[in-house]
């Protein structure tokens, strides 16, 4: 076998491994299990719920907090249906598409010859007549309601909102308006755990600018959601570009940030040269005035659109793939703190002993103050609560024992055992350095 077939194996059979773990640490569990599952829907446990979250804060922190020209919005989940005119999503409603199974790659049914994807050589599914936006109903009277759609992507409330932002911020072009949020799309072959689904959540940039400064702000933005995920990554060498060479006719150039040691698809974000498409369209179908006048030189112009259009779910799956290892007897997650759900568990060593817990109870109380997520565990002995914490990704353990009572020495009271979940090695701290050593490893 070559090793390229063998790693790719390996890949897979971790994917299994993986989504087993989703389910039985409560990370993520299949849509409607007790009615047998829903295909292309899945819920987030109460681990997933934290670490998901701590993916989406962190990218807010850093799209809004950390790039001074960059605001957010939260737009609705339904929008008027001429938006999804104006964005071209609903002009292929009566097309019959054929989808190809591998590349998941669209086709008008009339463009294909012969029954293999011309992109990729995989099969294609049979031509249905389909649109991947998931229509829903508006009103309350059966015969008067309206038609709408969940929206397909989030990106198109931000175009909407681009002149309300302008009119009410301080922002001047170059600017951007970023949105985490869902979308809903009817996918012919839904599958694959988090990667391929109908509900899911994306993390969206659109970056405004001149049209001369297209290339400039492309490959600023190309680069900087590079470094970020190299930043959340335990093994940033596993992310790469994928350069598109089949283009919108508006795009000069297209790439996908990828997570290259996926075995199923590796796409995890788009980073896209829209030019003034968006505006333009929905200039054109509102019958608004979108373009944008220069206060200094009074130049008009429409504005141009750089987009980073990333995957949560897809984000979430590759860092739990990324962080996946197995060691001799023990599973461990090797997450990034910043992502872990838990920061720090805390134990008694021992649960019968009233005095151990109480003090224990008392360290994970002040440890809790700090709005960090913390652990509690009594049950069983160290070496399991260790290994179950490393099993979902908690960076450090901390022990209270005999000696934080300063029953055999009275040095070491009140200090605690706190050991590391990548290195299994432990080192003894005073209590009141704890929070300072844990927020240094999340800085
Ligand atoms: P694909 O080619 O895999 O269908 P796409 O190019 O249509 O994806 P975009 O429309 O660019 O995807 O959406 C931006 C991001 O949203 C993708 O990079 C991906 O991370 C995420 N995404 C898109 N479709 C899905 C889906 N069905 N399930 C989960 N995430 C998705």
């Amino acid at each position: 076998m070559l090793e390229t077939e063998s790693k790719i194996m390996t890949e897979q059979n971790k994917l299994e491994k993986v989504v087993a773990l989703c389910k039985r640490r409560g990370f993520v569990f299949p849509g409607s299990e007790i009615y047998g599952g829903l295909a292309g829907f899945y819920d987030f446990g109460p681990l997933g719920v934290e670490m998901k979250n701590n993916l989406k804060s962190l990218w807010w922190k850093w799209m809004t907090k950390d790039h001074e020209d960059v605001v957010g919005i939260d737009g609705a989940i339904i929008t008027h249906p001429k938006v999804w005119e104006a964005s071209g999503h609903v002009k292929n409603f009566v097309d019959p598409l054929v989808e190809c199974k591998k590349c998941h790659h669209r086709f008008k049914a009339d463009d294909i010859a012969g029954d293999t994807c011309p992109e990729c050589g995989g099969s294609l599914t049979e031509p249905k007549t389909f649109n991947i936006l998931v229509p829903t109903k508006l009103g309350v009277i059966e015969d008067e309601k309206t038609d709408a759609y969940l929206r397909g992507e989030a990106c198109q409330t931000i175009y909407l909102n681009y002149k309300n932002v302008l009119d009410t911020t301080r922002v001047k072009i170059p600017f951007g308006i970023c949105q985490i949020g869902k979308a809903f799309r009817n996918e012919v072959t839904p599958g694959n755990f988090l990667f391929r689904q109908r509900e899911f959540e994306q993390y969206d940039l659109q970056w405004f600018c001149h049209p001369s400064e297209m290339e400039k702000w492309f490959e600023y933005w190309k680069e900087e959601r590079m470094n970020w995920y190299k930043s959340i990554f335990t093994n940033p060498d596993n992310l790469g570009f994928y350069q598109h060479e089949k283009l919108a006719h508006y795009a000069k150039k297209a790439f996908d940030i990828e997570y290259t040691a996926s075995p199923i698809g590796k796409e995890m974000e788009g980073i896209h040269w829209r030019g003034d498409w968006d505006l333009s369209r929905h200039a054109e179908y509102s019958g608004q005035d979108l373009s944008y006048t220069d206060p200094e030189t009074n130049e008009k112009f429409i504005s141009n659109i750089v987009e980073t259009s990333g995957g949560v779910d897809r984000t979430f799956m590759f860092l739990m793939l990324d962080a996946y290892t197995e060691e001799d007897e023990r599973v461990v997650l090797k997450l990034n703190p910043k992502i872990a759900p838990y920061k720090v568990a805390v134990f008694p060593l021992l649960k019968n002993k009233p005095e151990l817990v109480a003090k224990a109870r008392e360290v994970f109380k002040n440890l809790k103050m700090t709005g960090l997520n913390i652990a509690w565990d009594e049950r069983g002995n160290i070496g399991k609560r260790y290994f179950s914490q490393d099993e979902i990704g908690t960076p450090y353990c901390v022990t209270v024992d005999f000696e934080t009572l300063g029953e055999s020495d009275s040095d070491k009271k009140d200090t605690v055992t706190i050991r590391d979940r990548d290195t299994m090695t432990q080192e003894r701290i005073a209590i009141s350095d704890l929070k300072a050593y844990i927020q240094k490893s999340l800085e």
